[in-house]
């Protein structure tokens, strides 16, 4: 196990640093006749006062943001095993087409015709999203996994009420191993929520499912692989009980990449999918962005979909608006392009045969680990003993717990020690002191082992001197935070403007 320390630099804000008419450039200044340009800007227009910028020198950026990214922790830093809803594969190369000019400069008021490029790889991202989901139609709109769902649940509420039915679906199943994002959004959209519990295999319980079943269901919210990384193996069971009842099938497919290539939502039945390209197909994320939740379709529900759609008329690619029984718009203009273009990247790049191994590279890890980590000391892998995994897997530290008085919160934290990013902890409800661990596909067979070690040397730790786990993290830029005051809307502070408000009295 190498040593790790994090970079540890007093910094200050960016407004602190420099001195009042500092720049970090030098360009002419305007030329009259310019000038005289700006003086045909309407007064109403024009600035009155400066922006409030910080007022510093090219080099004082520089070193102010590397000093930041030392003191962070992201993929490229080391293994960052997140379950769900984690980075996944990540080509750079996808970066560097989204930066190209011809995507950075595009415009969404520009013509049709000059946005022929850019359509086709929306068309042909449709297409292959479709080969691979099993649907028949996607809308590229939706800016995350969340909008998606969103989508998905205005889409079976304008089904059901096109079907005079929607007085009478009042409600929308969710199995309590579900993302938070589930039954928020089917509340959003206007929906009772009702929950139906997990056998010890881990799958939604079928006798329950049965019996929530009833004239007032109008539809299904499922993952699958569902959060505990176990396959739902009677989803053609589940799909008959919920369109018998007249309900619609959801598929959360925010993380796909245990069965790319392998199963497909669509054969299983669904009739609406949402995937989230910013985890599985190559776009980093985080802090709230950017990211694409397209949403597809099965034929019976295209006429739904946000407008415009993006087709193809054998001569030109150009947007649809006639969408006859269309929801509407979920997203300012056609989606977050940038987005669009590296998931195009990426499956054009790594072609079928390579969306197949990554699901296989996938799950080998994930499985390799859970059967690592179930023999340590403290630990064991609850609901579907013996089961095979699929992307992840989750852990519970009851016992360490209960033994040591170090919880899944103290592993985690601890786990920054050793250079390695915090799983998802807490995570579904239903497993007791829960660590969703996924390695993804982008993790070698030695960050495996190093990270099995770690896990290991910590649960002695627990047992010997559990004060260091107790107390960690110990070795990165930012000891243990005070969790109520970091998360308090009193003491949050998110923007300069809110800092100067509260702290500098102005
Ligand atoms: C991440 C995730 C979501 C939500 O996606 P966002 O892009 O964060 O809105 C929904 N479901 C599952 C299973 C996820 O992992």
């Amino acid at each position: 196990m190498g040593e790790f320390r994090q970079a540890r630099w007093f910094e200050p804000l960016i407004f602190s640093i420099g001195s009042s008419g500092r720049r970090g450039y030098s360009i002419p200044s305007i030329r009259d006749t310019d000038r005289s340009a700006l003086r045909d800007i309407p007064e109403n227009l024009r600035r009155r006062r400066l922006p409030d910028l910080p007022e510093v020198s090219e080099v004082e950026v520089v070193k102010h943001f590397t000093r930041l990214s030392q003191m962070n922790f992201g993929v490229d830093n080391g293994l960052y095993p997140l379950g769900s809803c984690t980075m996944k594969y990540n080509p750079k190369m996808n970066d560097a087409v989204a930066s190209l000019d011809e995507v950075r400069w595009i415009h969404p008021f520009q013509p049709e015709e000059t946005l022929q490029g850019m359509l086709e790889v929306m068309y042909k991202l449709d297409l292959w999203l479709c080969e691979i989901t099993g649907m028949h139609k996607f809308s590229l709109q939706p800016a995350a996994g969340a909008n998606g769902e969103c989508t998905g649940i205005l889409i079976i509420r304008a089904y059901h009420q096109m079907h005079d039915e929607l007085k009478k679906r009042r409600e929308i199943i969710v199995p309590d191993s579900a993302h938070g994002t589930n039954p928020a959004s089917a509340s959003m959209g206007g929906f009772e929520v009702v929950t139906v519990p997990s056998d010890d295999s881990g799958c939604i319980d079928i006798e329950a499912l049965k019996e929530a079943v009833s004239p007032r269901t109008a539809g299904l919210m499922l993952t699958n692989p569902n959060t505990l990384g176990i396959f739902e193996e009677r989803i053609r069971e589940i799909e008959e009980i919920i369109h018998d009842a007249g309900g619609l099938l959801y598929y959360d497919g925010a993380n796909m990449n245990a069965i790319l290539g392998k199963a497909r939502p669509g054969d299983m039945g669904f009739d609406i999918v949402h995937l989230n390209l910013h985890k599985t197909f190559s776009t980093p994320h985080g802090g709230g962005g950017p990211g694409a939740g397209p949403v597809g379709v099965k034929e019976h529900l295209k006429d739904f979909l946000p407008v415009p759609l993006v087709e193809y008329d054998g001569k030109k690619y150009y947007l649809n608006y006639n969408v006859p029984h269309s929801i509407g718009k979920v997203k300012g203009f056609y989606c977050n392009f940038d987005v669009i273009v590296r998931a195009f990247a990426y499956i054009l790049t790594v072609g079928a045969e390579g969306l197949k191994s990554i699901s296989e590279i996938s799950v080998l890890n994930a499985n390799y680990l859970a059967s690592k980590i179930s023999c340590i000391r403290g630990f064991e892998i609850p609901y579907g003993k013996g089961k095979p995994r699929k992307h992840e897997f989750v852990a519970s530290c009851s016992g360490l717990k209960s033994e040591t008085r170090v919880s899944a919160k103290n592993v985690a934290k601890r786990l920054l020690d050793y250079g390695i990013h915090a799983p998802t902890i807490y995570f579904p409800p239903i497993v007791d002191e829960a660590l969703m661990i996924e390695p993804t596909e982008s993790a070698s067979i030695e960050e495996l082992d190093e990270f099995v070690k770690v896990m290991e040397a910590i649960s002695k730790e627990a047992y010997e001197n559990p004060e260091k786990v107790l107390s960690a993290p110990h070795n990165t830029s930012v000891g243990p935070i005070d969790e109520v005051k970091a998360s308090h809307p009193r003491t949050l502070c998110l923007s300069w403007r809110m800092y100067k408000r509260k702290f500098m009295k102005e």
